[in-house]
């Protein structure tokens, strides 16, 4: 790596490089790759050991080592059996367009420096900000992923109701539920905010009328935002928009959807009433490293009014002059980070390659998949589900089994490298969870998953 060779070494030129790298990569998105399972640390110090060298080792044996060795112990996400947690499913466009964001070195923080690249994130921004009905004005910025874009829109509700409050006033609570994901309290403890819960209708959703109550209870000027959730992540909930972003209307809170996994429903038009009220909310998020095809990482924060998101983000240095005072969009001013990949290129691409017709088809299938997984539970006299699906996750129990026996049918699935579905919990009981956002996974996939629970 010295003088002008500092792009290869004495082991690797160039043509070597590519066609080891680029080769892998073109034939792991072209083929199905198995589910793997993960090593121990002893294994893998047995099998790879140390690998940097005073010397480096070569192109031709980096990759083969990453091949033979690291890459089989990673779970492949978009395996179809990959049914836990949220898995990924990126498209064969976004993934391979993700290797050319890796090869061309965009600084995507701001416009002066990346504006192709902002104007194309843009665009993929904007058709999500259509999905949802937010104003024209709308906009926002690709961060890492939800936990992100949950702390971000958090931090400018937080700087908005502060500059918003009366003298002597500091607005120190987060509103929102136990049904929310885990990283709306770990936002609230990074911001060392007091989180509230509201208490859940009978149908496992937060309303108006609930958070009214809690509300008038805690003083709503104390409240800096309500966290709605579309598509809570063990259940698919989702609350109630409507009758949520009305009351936060009413007391000028700072509305704010989570829609890390189920935001992407909005393109489905057989649910999308489900979901009326989004459009009122003051910031939104949803992963397309989700259920939009994206791969990892890829969180869109979309903001109603983005010049008070601006207010609370932009870093200020004089060496960052030339780009805070300009008035062109720096992403960067719309969450917490600086420095930034354009990580909504792949899914930009892919948008752009496919039509947002074939997104609309994909998800929709994989509902009709999840309906399937729902209705051959059902028929099944040693299953029970648990609650009615929303959207594409499933949970069910198997009569008569203990925590033990999920943890052990889970392992035995991995194990064998058949499927990876991990139970979940809820009130205490350990359950089995289908997560499905890939639409590779078929009929058969959920037959024979569940024909091992006999
Ligand atoms: C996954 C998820 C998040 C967190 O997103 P990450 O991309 O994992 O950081 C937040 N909210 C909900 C509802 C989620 O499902």
């Amino acid at each position: 790596m010295m003088g002008t060779s500092y792009r290869s070494n004495r082991h690797t030129d160039l043509d070597t490089l590519s066609e080891a790298v680029i080769a892998y990569a073109a034939d792991r998105i072209r083929s199905a790759p198995p589910l793997d399972k993960p090593l121990t640390e002893a294994e893998l110090v047995e099998r790879v050991g140390q690998t940097i060298t005073p010397g480096g080792l070569g192109g031709t044996e980096a990759m083969r080592i990453f091949a033979d060795d690291l890459a089989p112990s990673c779970l492949s996400t978009d395996h179809p059996r990959y049914l836990s947690f949220i898995p990924c499913a990126p498209s064969d466009a976004a993934s391979m367009f993700d290797v050319v964001v890796g090869a061309s070195s965009i600084y995507g923080g701001s416009w002066l420096e990346g504006s192709g690249a902002v104007y194309a994130e843009n665009l993929a921004l904007r058709w999500i900000a259509d999905l949802a009905g937010m104003p024209a004005g709308a906009g926002g910025v690709f961060t890492s992923g939800g936990t992100i874009g949950n702390l971000s829109a958090l931090v400018a509700a937080r700087h908005t109701a502060r500059s918003r409050a009366e003298t002597g006033v500091r607005p120190t609570l987060l509103v929102s539920t136990e049904g929310a994901h885990s990283s709306i309290k770990s936002a609230a403890e990074v911001m060392d905010a007091e989180f509230v819960g509201v208490p859940l209708d009978e149908n496992w959703r937060l309303t108006g009328a609930n958070l009214r109550s809690v509300l008038l209870e805690r003083g709503p000027e104390n409240v800096f935002a309500v966290v709605a959730t579309a598509g809570t992540t063990n259940f698919g909930v989702i609350d109630d928009l409507a009758s949520v972003g009305e009351v936060c209307r009413e007391f000028g809170i700072w509305f704010h959807v989570d829609g890390a996994y189920g935001g992407a429903g909005l393109a489905a038009p057989s649910i999308r009433d489900r979901y009326a009220g989004v459009e009122h909310c003051d910031s939104f998020i949803v992963d397309p490293h989700k259920w939009l095809f994206a791969p990892y990482d890829c969180c869109a924060l979309l903001y109603r009014d983005p010049a008070l998101a601006r207010a609370a983000h932009t870093q200020k240095a004089g060496y960052l002059d030339v780009l805070t005072e300009a008035p062109e969009w720096n992403p960067t001013d719309y969450s917490i980070g600086l420095t930034r990949r354009a990580r909504g290129l792949p899914f930009w691409f892919s948008l752009t390659v496919n039509g947002t017709d074939a997104y609309t088809a994909a998800i929709e299938h994989t509902l009709n998949i999840a309906r399937y997984a729902e209705d051959e539970v059902a028929r099944r006299p040693y299953l029970e589900l648990v609650r009615e699906r929303d959207l594409t996750v499933v949970v069910f129990r198997r009569l008569g089994w203990a925590a033990a026996d999920y943890h052990r049918w889970s392992d035995e699935l991995l194990g064998d490298e058949f499927a990876f579905v991990v139970p979940t919990t809820h009130a205490g009981e350990t359950l089995a969870r289908f997560a499905i956002v890939n639409p590779e996974t078929s009929e058969g996939d959920i037959r024979a998953i569940l024909d091992t629970m006999a």
